[in-house]
Parts: structure tokens; C-alpha cells; sequence
């Protein structure tokens, strides 16, 4: 984890982090929201929209066909910006890695009471 202490990332929506490989990971809460936010069934969401992930232990969103890009992602949007999964909402403020700023446009401000 490498961010500047106090200092929040805005994220600037350049989707960099939604085409990257890797696993975006869905819990049984998230299933529940992002299947009634798209007016599916939990079963035909996690038939349609997920895979198992790569270490097995659970179920993460799904790549597009032949790309390592999110299958939720539309154009420059994310298709489910409102319930989208902890993971997304959390980069790069909660959780990140090694070289992330090469990546990420996020904007560092400073929080509150900070210069
Ligand atoms: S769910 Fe949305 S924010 Fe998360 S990786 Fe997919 S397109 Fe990006
Ligand atoms: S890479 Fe950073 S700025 Fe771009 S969408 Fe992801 S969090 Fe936002």
C-alpha cells in the first residue's frame, strides 16, 4: 500500500483499473444489489456476469470476450457505477500496489484540517 498520508485519491474515471487483468471480486451482498440494480435474477447474474476466481474462492465479475476489460464496463462508464463492488470503490484510497500512480489519474487531496 502506497499512498501520501492524509490525503484522499479522487478518482478522475479514466476506467484504467476496469481493463486491467485480474479479479474483481463480488460477495453474496454485492450479487444481491447489482442483480436487482440491472432487474435480473441472482441466478441469471451470476450465470451471465460471473466466473469462479482465480484462487477459488469465490465469484468475480467477468472479463468481455477475448479482453482482460470489465464486462460491466460501457464506452467510459461503468454500467453498475451505483452498487459497483467494494473492490472498485475502495481503489486506490483502501487497498493498491507497487507502481499504481503509474496508472491511475487519480487526484491526491488533502483531507480535511490538512495544508
Ligand atoms: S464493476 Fe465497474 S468500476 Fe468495477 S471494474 Fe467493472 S466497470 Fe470498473
Ligand atoms: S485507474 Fe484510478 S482514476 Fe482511473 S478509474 Fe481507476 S481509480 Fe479512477
Amino acid at each position: 500500500m502506497s499512498t501520501k498520508p492524509d490525503c484522499h485519491y479522487v478518482c478522475q474515471r479514466c476506467t484504467a483499473c476496469c481493463k486491467w487483468a485480474g479479479d474483481v471480486q463480488v460477495n453474496e451482498t454485492e450479487i444481491t444489489g447489482i442483480a436487482a440494480f440491472l432487474g435480473v435474477s441472482e441466478h441469471d447474474f451470476v450465470r451471465d456476469f460471473t466466473r469462479i476466481r482465480v484462487n477459488r474462492t469465490g465469484l468475480s465479475l467477468k472479463d468481455k470476450e477475448g479482453t482482460t476489460e470489465c464486462i460491466m464496463l460501457e464506452g467510459d462508464r461503468c454500467r453498475i457505477h451505483e452498487v459497483k463492488p467494494r473492490q472498485c470503490r475502495g481503489f486506490p484510497n483502501t487497498w493498491n500496489f507497487p507502481g499504481w500512480e503509474d496508472v491511475c489519474e487519480a487526484i491526491a487531496v488533502p483531507l480535511k484540517g490538512e495544508a
